[in-house]
């Protein structure tokens, strides 16, 4: 945690126009990263699973790569002070370097080594002339003019030095990096603690699945969708089930996750004119802020922290409904879990596209539409999901992307470029 000492939101009331009754996402975002910092805490694990996982410490390369001078082509290595500055010269055939078997002894004065890709380079060649512009007369090779001293070469640490970094601490170990670390020889990394995230639902209307719903119920699917962004992002989570609007269940519950967990996210009982335990309670143990963001889905939002005794929680406390959950997740979440899992910022990629329908919007918020990226005639376009109500989680089951519109933006006519974030890769 920073700031121990210092009002959360007397720090935030400082910055340049922050109202927390009507913030942009951008700003949302960065008050929400700022204030987090890396959970402490790393341990070494086998490269094989360090998928997922990010780096707590520098890579350091323990050896040369390339390890030795080798061929970047298949030809011939050759005595560059051997040829004829004009015209054709030729070279006795000397033996053969393979990947893997070297020639073993230098290049002979006049001489050529027939050499393949990778393979190391025999002492005293500086020159490799490439198969196909060369041609064999029995036992010599011919070589035309114009080959360049050190071409086609490949140095000794030419790609990574030994005792440099290979990976910085804070990269996220994909399957390219976790194949770079095997590459060295390095069977084990020192990644960090990942952040231990505590989720639970709220509402008198919630269903668990296994139960039967009683009239006017509903089954608790937020709890779901978290948990599977959560997982996604490489969290550990912790599953605290539904919890009542009832002050007391409410009260114990945000104790126990304060106590286990790094951040807490609970959905629902923060919208305006709730009943108002979930505020209430959570404002009662903390610090925490009731934030109006201008966007939709998800204008109401809870962001702060909680405590119970000397343990505290960042907390999260995301609207009701099941599209809103998954917006504000993936803005302001999202980066908010990668900053406290000491990953190095990753924005979601986004790029413009045209938009085949028309599409309502209302100025002074940015909306996040759920949409279908296609391809056509060899452009990529999209269009939206049908119909595009927040509680419609099946918008979200439809689409691979969000159409995010802009704040200034108005209605939106066919073939208007508008802007999409893929949501394959949000992990
Ligand atoms: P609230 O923010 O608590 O007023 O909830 C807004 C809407 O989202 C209501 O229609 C709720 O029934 C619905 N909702 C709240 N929590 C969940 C949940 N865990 N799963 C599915 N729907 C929910
Ligand atoms: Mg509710």
């Amino acid at each position: 945690m920073t700031n121990e000492d210092t009002s959360l939101f007397s720090l935030l009331s400082s910055l340049d126009g922050f109202d927390p009754e009507a913030l942009s996402v951008d700003q949302a975002r960065e008050a929400v990263v700022s204030l987090v910092a890396p959970v402490p805490g790393h341990e070494r694990v086998f490269v094989r699973h360090a998928l997922g996982r990010v780096l707590a410490e520098d890579v350091i390369s323990p050896i040369d790569v390339p390890g030795h001078d080798n061929s970047a082509m298949d030809g011939w290595a050759v005595r560059h002070a051997d040829l004829a500055a004009d015209g054709e010269t030729r070279l006795l055939i000397a033996g053969t370097a393979f990947a893997g078997r070297a020639f073993g002894a230098p290049v002979p004065p006049g001489g050529a080594v027939r050499i393949m890709t990778g393979a190391v380079l025999p002492e005293d060649a500086d020159c490799i002339v490439v198969q196909e512009v060369s041609r064999q007369e029995g036992e010599r090779v011919v070589v035309p003019a114009g080959q360049k001293l050190h071409q086609n070469l490949r140095r000794r640490g030419e790609d990574l030095a030994v005792g440099k970094a290979a990976l910085a601490a804070g990269t996220l170990m994909r399957p390219a990096e976790v194949g770079l670390a095997a590459s060295l020889g390095i069977a084990e990394v020192s990644v960090r603690r990942r952040p231990r995230v505590a989720v639970f639902s709220t509402g008198d209307e919630l269903c668990s699945i296994g139960g039967q719903p009683a009239e006017g119920q509903i089954y608790d699917s937020n709890r779901y969708t978290l948990g599977g962004m959560l997982e996604r992002l490489g969290c550990e989570v912790l599953d605290m089930g539904v919890v009542r609007d009832d002050p007391d269940l409410l009260e114990a519950s945000f104790r126990e996750a304060a106590r286990q967990a790094d951040a807490v996210i609970t959905s629902g009982g923060v919208s305006v004119g709730e009943a108002d335990f979930v505020k209430a309670m959570m404002a009662r143990l903390g610090e925490v802020a009731f934030w109006k963001i201008a966007m939709k889905p998800g204008r109401p939002m809870a962001f702060g922290r909680i405590a119970d005794g000397d343990r505290q929680a960042w907390l999260f406390g995301l609207p009701g409904n099941p599209v809103a959950v998954m917006v504000t997740f993936y803005q302001f979440v999202r980066p908010a879990l990668l900053a406290m899992a000491g990953a190095r910022p990753r924005d979601l990629p986004s790029f413009q596209v045209a938009c085949t329908e028309a599409l309502k919007k209302g100025r002074g918020r940015t909306e996040f539409q759920r949409g279908v990226l296609f391809a056509e005639g060899g452009q990529w376009k999209v269009r939206p999901t049908g119909a595009q109500g927040s509680g419609i989680l099946r918008s979200m089951a439809d689409a691979n992307c969000f159409i995010v519109l802009e704040a200034e933006r108005g209605n939106i006519a066919p073939g208007d470029v508008v802007t999409v974030q893929p949501m394959d890769g949000l992990a």
